[in-house]
């Protein structure tokens, strides 16, 4: 009938992609994003949580397989309301490709090629750690900085140099994120555990109350950290009821961050770089926080926090270094190519866009 056919715009030629979708989906956290240009206009998560145990794979796919049409329907009226964006206006489609949990990287990766294909726009498979680094230095003032990378499964401290962005230290097994939240979990406390952990160790010191440092093993390796012995070593202090549970947060936290923060410290005067920047879920704790700023303050260094829907897992963070990818660095991934690479490392991305 004449006068209703839609007529779908094609992509422009040309590396313009002014507004970008982007999808997160490596772990517990599905997120759909919408950008335009350098401002985030909307940017819709839900994550997987639960009141006692872990994450089981199965069951957070499925929960992202649940949420993902509501939250594309929440970021898509958000973006018409806030800036009159339809889904037409969408010039490309970015997802997180890497790394992470195979089960959930698959919802994410289906609804990305389901949706260039629809608005026949590209797309572009991101690696979600560089995704950490990248929102950072669009959302502070950072401009070339050492990234202390703390969620649930990863732990790395990060920096570009020479086309690509090295891992300076990492864990040698768990992510400081997993740790904390098995700890609650050894504890009775449900999943995410690291907000209850840092809400414990803030009652270590409740009513002017001293709270209790006791030693646990400090493991620091070179310049990687480990977690599993120490993990090991608290449940058997929590099973042996010598200890309150709010000194043992209280000195988990003390020790595992002073742990990170020396690697990051080693780091910038190794790479020579003044500036530091949080990323991961773990980034929202304020003590460890408090620990970054105060390294800086003594080293002349300066520490930027980006607000914690920039900190945790966040699809804004994967279609600005998707837009980034696309625009300066030329990346495209076909549809038929796109793959997801649950065990991509940092350093096996060339960054073309630098
Ligand atoms: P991410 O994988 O980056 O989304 O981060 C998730 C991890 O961050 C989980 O292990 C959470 O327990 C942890 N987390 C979130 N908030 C806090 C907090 N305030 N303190 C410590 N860990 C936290
Ligand atoms: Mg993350």
């Amino acid at each position: 009938m004449v006068g209703t056919r839609t007529v779908r715009r094609r992509q422009e030629p040309g590396n313009a992609a002014d507004v970008v979708l982007g999808i997160e989906s490596t772990a517990h956290t599905f997120g759909i994003a919408i950008i335009k240009g350098h401002d985030v206009i909307a940017n819709i998560t839900d994550s997987f949580t639960t009141e006692s145990g872990g994450m089981i794979p199965a069951k957070v796919a499925q929960h992202h397989g649940d949420v993902y049409p509501s939250i594309l329907a929440r970021a898509l009226e958000m973006a018409k309301e806030k800036a009159g964006i339809g889904i037409d206006d969408i010039r490309l489609i970015a997802y997180s490709e890497a790394p992470g949990i195979g089960h959930t990287l698959r919802i994410g990766a289906a609804v990305a090629k389901s949706l260039a294909l629809r608005l026949r726009v590209p797309l572009v498979g991101v690696n979600h750690c560089i995704a950490h680094l990248e929102i950072t230095r669009l959302v502070t003032r950072a401009s070339d900085p050492v990234l202390l990378y703390c969620s649930g499964a990863n732990t790395q401290v990060i920096a570009y140099d020479e086309g690509k962005y090295r891992i300076f230290g990492e864990t040698l097994d768990t992510g400081v994120g997993n740790f904390l939240d098995t700890l609650a979990r050894d504890m009775g406390l449900g999943f995410p555990g690291g907000p209850k952990i840092e809400r414990l160790a803030l009652n270590a010191s409740a009513d002017g109350r001293t709270p209790i440092l006791i030693s646990i093993p400090y493991s620091v390796k070179g310049m990687d950290v480990a977690f599993a012995g120490l993990q090991t070593n608290m449940l058997h202090k929590l099973k042996s009821g010598e200890f309150s549970k709010e000194d043992l947060a209280f000195s988990a936290q003390e020790t595992v961050f002073a742990m990170l923060v020396e690697t990051a410290e080693r780091a910038m005067a190794h790479v020579g770089k003044e500036e530091l920047v949080l990323g991961g879920g773990v980034g929202c704790n304020k003590r460890l926080q408090e620990m970054c700023r105060i390294m800086c303050e003594e080293r002349g260094a300066r520490f930027y926090c980006p607000e914690n829907q920039y900190l945790v897992d966040n699809a804004a963070m994967i279609a600005w270094t998707g837009k980034l990818m696309f625009e300066r660095g030329g990346v495209r991934t076909a549809v038929e190519d796109a793959a997801i690479k649950p065990y991509e490392r940092t350093d096996d991305v060339n960054v073309t866009w630098r």
